[in-house]
């Protein structure tokens, strides 16, 4: 089953805890790469890696994804994102294909609009209607 999420527009994400399993429920460093961005188990040291965000969620679950990094893996808020767990505990978020930019819904029939987003037949329809 693909699990997928969506960033807020505060940058936030709520992996929820059927996602987060047992390891990662404490301190987690973050880290990002083009491929996405990863949410690992904190190791001590990580605090001093230029690259790593240490961080911890929030009493709703939730964890900041620092703008730098969804910058470098171009996840920008709204998006809807795929959970992928490379088997160590960690969580891998990817861009999910295929989902609209405003109402996160997927649709085989997306328009790419100039900045690279994606927007579905309905919200497009919604966006063009005429006021009357
Ligand atoms: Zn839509």
């Amino acid at each position: 089953m693909v699990m997928k999420r969506r960033i807020t527009q505060q940058g936030r994400i709520n992996i929820g805890n059927e996602a987060r399993g047992s390891i990662l429920t404490g301190k987690v460093t973050i880290s990002g790469s083009v491929k996405g961005i990863l949410i690992s188990p904190y190791q001590i040291g990580d605090e001093n890696r230029p690259d790593c965000k240490v961080t911890e969620w929030d009493a709703g679950h939730r964890i900041v994804l620092p703008l730098q990094l969804r910058q470098k893996a171009q996840l920008e808020s709204g998006m809807t994102v795929e959970l992928l767990f490379p088997g160590d505990g960690s969580i891998l978020l990817v861009q999910a294909l295929n989902t609209c930019i405003i109402c996160g819904k997927e649709s085989e029939n997306m328009v790419r609009m100039p900045n690279g987003r994606l927007v579905c037949p309905e919200c497009r329809l919604t966006l063009c209607k005429d006021e009357s």
